[in-house]
C-alpha cells in the first residue's frame, strides 16, 4: 500500500510499504477514505518530537471502511464505515473504566520510554513517535486498528467524510479544551491559536454557554476564520499587546478562562521569544511556551487555564508565581475521545455544527509532502488539509 512516511526534519515521502495485517484478535483493518494532517503532525515534521524512526507512517486523523476483523471483534463487521479516534484505548483498565481513555494503561507498548520522560505513560497514539507506542498512522491506504470495539465510531448516516472526519481528533479535542475551561453562562473565554483545534474550541465554547470568545493569532486568514466562522472578537498579537488588549476588553479583570491552543512551537516576540527560539534550536529546552505564559498572566484571578496545545518535555520561565498567587486552575490532557464521539456525532447529525468549515485543501495522498509544507508555511491560506488515498 501507499503510506506517508517520516524520514527526518521536513522530509516526508509517500512510499510503498507492506499492507497492515491483523496482529491481535481484537484488531480490525480499515481501508482509508479520508485522512487529515494535524497541527501536531507539524511538531513531527519539524523534528521536535523525539523517538521518531525513519520510515514511520504518519497520521492520526483518519476514517474509512472496515475490510477485515479479528476473531474477537464483536461490534464491527466488514463493510462498516468508521471514524477512528487518534488515541488507542483498551476499554477495560482502571483509567478506561473512569472514562479517562487517553490515560489507558494497556496500549503503549513503549510505556517505559514515556515513564522516563513523564513519570507515567499516556495511552498509545497512531503515527505519533515511539514514545506513544510506535503505531503505524493513517495517512495511508490502510491502517491496523487495535481494540476495534473500543475506538472506532460507526457512521450510519450518509454524512460525507468531510463532516465526520474531524471526530477523529480536532473536534473532540477543541470540545474537551472548552469543557476544561469550566465555562459558566456568559463567561469570557480567550483562546490563543486560531488553528483547527482553536477554531473548534471557539465553536464549542459558544455551545457550552460562553458570553464572549476572544481569539488571538497573527495569521490574517486564521483571524478572519475566527471572526467570520466562529463569531470571535480577535487580537492580532503582531500588532497589539495581547495582555493590554485583554485587560481593556474585560474592564481590567481579565478573561474568565484562557486557552493555549498553540503548544510547543509558538511564535515568540521580543526578548523572551528570541530566548525560547535559541534554546529550542540548541535543544536546551523542548518547548516555546509563549502562549502558555501569556494565558497564565492574562487570566483573571481564580480563573481557569486550559491547555489542548501539545507539549513534549520541559519549558522555561513558566510564571508559576502568577499561577499560584492568582489561584488559577490548570486543566489539560490528551483528549478522552470515546467520551465525546457519540454526543458530538449527534450534534453534527442535527446540523448544530458543520465541521467541514475548517477545510481549505483537499489533496490526493500522493501530494502529502506538498500538503505538509504548505500547512507548515501557511502558504495559500492553508488551515486544514484533507488527503484522499
Ligand atoms: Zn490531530
Ligand atoms: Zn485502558
Amino acid at each position: 500500500m501507499k503510506a506517508t512516511c517520516w524520514h527526518g526534519k521536513a522530509d516526508v515521502r509517500v512510499e510503498n510499504v507492506p499492507d497492515p495485517k491483523i496482529l491481535n484478535s481484537r484488531d480490525c483493518i480499515v481501508r482509508i477514505t479520508s485522512t487529515a494532517i494535524c497541527g501536531s503532525d507539524l511538531h513531527l515534521y519539524d523534528a521536535y518530537v523525539p523517538t521518531m524512526i525513519s520510515g514511520d507512517i504518519l497520521g492520526h486523523e483518519f476514517m474509512g471502511e472496515v475490510v477485515e476483523v479479528g476473531r474477537d471483534v464483536k461490534r464491527l463487521k466488514v463493510g462498516d464505515r468508521v471514524v477512528v479516534p487518534f488515541t488507542i484505548s483498551c476499554g477495560r483498565c482502571y483509567f478506561c473504566e473512569r472514562e479517562e481513555y487517553s490515560l489507558c494503561e494497556n496500549t503503549n507498548p513503549n510505556a517505559g520510554m514515556a515513564e522516563t520522560m513523564f513519570g507515567h505513560s499516556p495511552c498509545g497514539i497512531y503515527g505519533y513517535s515511539h514514545l506513544t507506542g510506535g503505531y503505524a498512522g493513517g495517512q495511508a491506504e490502510y491502517a491496523r486498528v487495535p481494540f476495534a470495539d473500543i475506538g472506532p465510531i460507526k457512521i450510519e448516516s450518509d454524512l460525507p467524510d468531510d463532516k465526520v472526519l474531524f471526530l477523529s481528533d480536532i473536534f473532540p479535542t477543541g470540545w474537551m479544551a472548552a469543557e476544561n475551561c469550566n465555562i459558566q453562562p456568559g463567561d469570557t473565554v480567550a483562546i490563543w491559536g486560531c488553528g483547527p483545534v482553536g477554531l473548534f474550541a471557539m465553536k464549542s465554547a459558544w455551545m457550552l454557554g460562553a458570553g464572549r470568545v476572544i481569539a488571538i493569532d497573527r495569521v490574517p486568514e486564521r483571524l478572519r476564520k475566527a471572526r467570520e466562522d466562529c463569531n470571535a472578537e480577535t487580537i492580532d498579537y503582531s500588532q497589539t499587546s495581547v495582555l493590554m488588549a485583554l485587560k481593556e476588553m474585560t474592564g481590567g479583570r481579565g478573561p474568565d478562562s484562557c486557552m493555549d491552543a498553540v503548544g510547543m512551537e509558538a511564535h515568540g516576540h521580543g526578548l523572551v521569544g528570541i530566548y525560547d527560539k535559541l534554546k529550542q534550536t540548541m535543544r536546551l529546552e523542548t518547548e516555546r511556551p509563549i502562549a502558555l505564559r501569556e494565558a497564565i498572566i492574562a487570566c483573571r484571578n481564580g480563573g481557569t487555564v486550559s491547555v489542548p496545545g501539545v507539549y513534549g518535555g520541559l519549558a522555561d520561565k513558566i510564571p508559576v508565581g502568577a499561577f499560584m498567587n492568582k489561584g488559577l486552575t490548570f486543566r489539560t490532557g490528551q483528549t478522552h475521545m470515546q467520551r465525546y464521539l457519540r454526543p458530538l456525532l449527534e450534534r453534527v447529525q442535527k446540523g448544530e455544527i458543520d465541521p467541514s468549515f475548517v477545510i481549505t485543501h483537499h489533496l490526493p495522498l500522493d501530494d502529502a509532502p506538498r500538503g505538509y509544507k504548505m500547512f507548515r508555511d501557511k502558504q495559500d491560506e492553508c488551515i486544514k488539509v484533507v488527503l484522499k488515498p
